[in-house]
């Protein structure tokens, strides 16, 4: 595959194997150091979420909470957020309450998993959305949601931070991914907010692609990092 240097005064067109996608590499012509990539991209808005449901079935659950926190040029932006509940049509499990904390009386008023998933597809607006194990589940509920409810879609970038980690700590079979994991890997501190509430897990989530992206020398626009995509509301 091809890239083009992303130093501008370089340039140069270099060439190499798709399996260098997401390796550190220095340019043959100016020495610039950059992770190799498919396409340079320039947008650096990204938003961190979290979704909560009554179970693991993309077809069957349905959404009771979304949180989400905005990343721009490489920070988080706390005050910049996203957060509701959302009311599914069956009850939520006794399981899922001690799991998440997340009551019925909670859900109670709240709006339908449609209603809430559409309001976050505006507030997302142009962003990439980044998700823990996004592309096994939370882009999956996303797009079940949009078919499920008769939303129209579109199409948004991901990005699933399972890959960052990977990148970042290696895919050697045994080499834990989860939240916990990173978290403990990265010596971050335990959030205020609840764990397995999507606030809890935005909160650490945030914090800790923010630390791995440092750690890589990734750049604001996170390129070397795979992209997926999946639907949502359209807006
Ligand atoms: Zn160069």
């Amino acid at each position: 595959m091809k890239l083009d240097c992303p130093n501008n005064s370089c340039k140069q067109q270099l060439s190499g194997p798709k399996t260098r996608i997401g390796q550190p590499y220095a340019c043959t012509a100016c020495g610039h150091r950059f992770i190799w990539t498919d396409i340079f991209r320039s947008s650096e808005s990204f938003v961190i979420y979290d979704l909560e449901t009554t179970g693991l079935s993309a077809n069957y659950d349905e959404v009771i909470q979304i949180a989400a926190v905005r990343l721009d040029a490489g920070c988080l932006c706390p005050e910049d957020n996203f957060f509701r509940y959302a009311k599914p049509q069956r009850r939520i499990s006794s399981f899922i309450q001690s799991y998440t904390g997340i009551s019925n009386r909670d859900v109670q008023y709240a709006p339908s998993p449609a209603q809430a998933i559409s309001e976050f597809s505006s507030w997302v607006g142009d962003s990439t959305i980044i998700a823990h194990n996004g592309k096994r589940f939370d882009s999956k509920f996303l797009a079940a949601s949009c078919s499920r409810y008769s939303l129209a879609a579109r199409e948004v970038d991901c990005i699933d931070s399972i890959n960052i980690s990977k990148m970042l700590f290696g895919k050697t079979r045994g080499t834990g991914h989860s939240l916990d994991h990173i978290m403990s890997r990265l010596d971050l501190a335990a959030s205020a907010l609840r764990r397995h509430d999507a606030r809890g897990d935005v909160d650490i989530l945030g914090r800790a692609v923010v630390e791995m992206r440092c750690r890589l020398g990734l750049d604001n626009a996170l390129n070397g990092v795979p992209r997926h995509h999946a639907e949502i509301p359209a807006v």
